[in-house]
């Protein structure tokens, strides 16, 4: 079988290239390969499955709904409006009370990035956008175009006009030789330039797009001062603050939205991944009523909504709150930290970051200090090879990232995150792959 997929691999290309395994199934946080081999999945389908793999009670309400009514689109139905309720629900009091509505867009989260920004533009007559360095939002043009990632954003030619990139990303490696806090203070000082800068070639952007945690940039939290100060000065020049939570929505960050945590109103709100709960593809923007500028049918699509997710989505919902999902994140969150905080004192680790249960460790040239996507490439090997499976991400890949179930429990962190500090502390020994 790994004879014939790696055959297979030029034709049809699977996500993580030469995984040495194939699946069989997935239960809980682990993976099951054909030769009943088990492996702690710390990627979780990028973060799609909040309740791991399989969750009896997902599948039940999915296969229920299977048989029911299912339907890519989002048409009228007891589930579809219950399902906007629960979201519109969990939404903070003062949110509620300003009023938001939901659109239900294309699948994945670059279109809900792409319905976000044509809505901003529809809302207030602009063109321009700004976004973050370091940021990712997806790989439609005009998500791509938005990601600050250049790794990721480089070998795409003509991106769209109008995007202007504002300093994030480079907190741990500061060109100012600024820690993270005062790091990211001095970013949004040159931000709030920026935004007012109009005669200085920028005109007033119709948005400001923003991740609460650059996922794919490498696991990188914003400070709260940043975040504010963003949010006030995206508010004086009349642009939309648009925040990207398709990887940090849905519990991931230990509150159901991240932006809670920053004690902001953001106008705009894309959530995709985690949003059905069992995988199935699901897209929606929360946006402001007073931004409700469309035309009936301005942005439609056949697969706009999906009965099977708004089941499941619903069902997850009521089995975060039955089972208090956020508070074990919480819980897990400090855990995988008290474990990965020490790895800082070694040469070779830049920093450890995380909110909730999302977690990167950054490698570094011990000697240099540049970011080592080869020394991440071993901890990942070496990590599959003992039945972990991890991502990576940011600068040159150099961040070993962790996604994990948010019900995960306190034995598998401690044993999966474990092993991983034990494969980043002897990494440095270990012959390059
Ligand atoms: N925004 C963020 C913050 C993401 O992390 C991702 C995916 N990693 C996307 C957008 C794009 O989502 P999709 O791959 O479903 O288009």
């Amino acid at each position: 079988l790994l004879q014939r997929q790696a055959e297979h691999e030029s034709n049809a290309r699977s996500y993580p290239r030469n995984l040495p395994f194939a699946i069989a199934r997935g239960e809980g946080s682990f993976l099951v390969d054909v030769d009943g081999n088990s492996y702690v999945d710390f990627l979780m389908g990028a973060g799609v499955l909040p309740l791991g793999h399989s969750h009896p009670e997902l599948v039940d309400v999915a296969a229920r709904q299977l048989g029911v009514f299912a339907h890519g689109l989002d048409m009228p139905t007891e589930v579809k409006d219950e399902f906007t309720a629960v979201h519109l629900g969990l939404l903070p009091d003062a949110m509620r009370a300003d009023g938001y509505k939901i659109h239900f867009c294309g699948p994945t989260g670059a279109n809900t990035v792409d319905a976000a920004i044509k809505l901003a533009k529809t809302a207030t007559g602009r063109r321009e956008i700004m976004a973050f360095r370091g940021g990712f939002h997806g790989t439609t043009h005009l998500a791509m175009s938005l990601t600050g990632l250049l790794d990721q954003r480089e070998p795409v030619a003509n991106t769209v006009p109008g995007v202007h990139f504002a300093p994030y990303s480079h907190c741990s490696r500061c060109p100012l030789g600024l820690e993270r806090s005062t790091c990211q203070v001095n970013c949004a000082a040159t931000i709030e330039t920026q935004l007012r800068d109009v005669n200085g070639g920028m005109l007033p952007p119709a948005a400001v797009i923003l991740e609460l945690v650059q996922g794919e940039g490498g696991v990188i939290p914003a400070e709260p001062e940043f975040v504010h100060r963003v949010a006030a000065a995206a508010r004086e020049a009349g642009a939309l603050l648009i925040v990207d939570e398709v990887q940090t929505g849905c519990g991931r960050t230990g509150t159901w939205l991240a932006f809670e945590q920053y004690g902001i109103e953001p106008d705009i709100i894309c959530l995709s991944k985690a949003l059905s709960g069992i995988g199935t593809p699901l897209g929606i923007i929360i946006y402001r009523s007073e931004f409700d500028t469309w035309a009936p049918g301005a942005h439609t699509g056949t697969f706009r909504g999906n009965q099977l997710g708004f089941a499941a989505g619903i069902e997850t919902v009521r089995i975060f709150e039955r089972d208090d999902i956020l508070d074990n994140v919480q819980r897990r969150a400090a855990q995988v930290r008290r474990i990965f905080e020490p790895l800082e004192a070694l040469p070779h680790v830049r920093q450890v970051r995380g909110l909730g249960l999302m977690w990167g460790i950054e490698l570094q040239d011990p000697e240099t200090g540049a970011p080592e996507g080869s020394l991440a490439r071993i901890v990942q090997r070496r990590a599959v090879e003992l039945g972990l499976i991890v991502e990576r991400g940011g600068r040159q890949d150099c961040v070993v990232r962790i996604l994990p179930a948010l019900n995960v429990t306190a034995e598998v962190i401690d044993a999966a995150c474990g092993l991983l500090a034990e494969l980043v502390e002897s990494c440095v020994d270990t012959t390059p792959l």
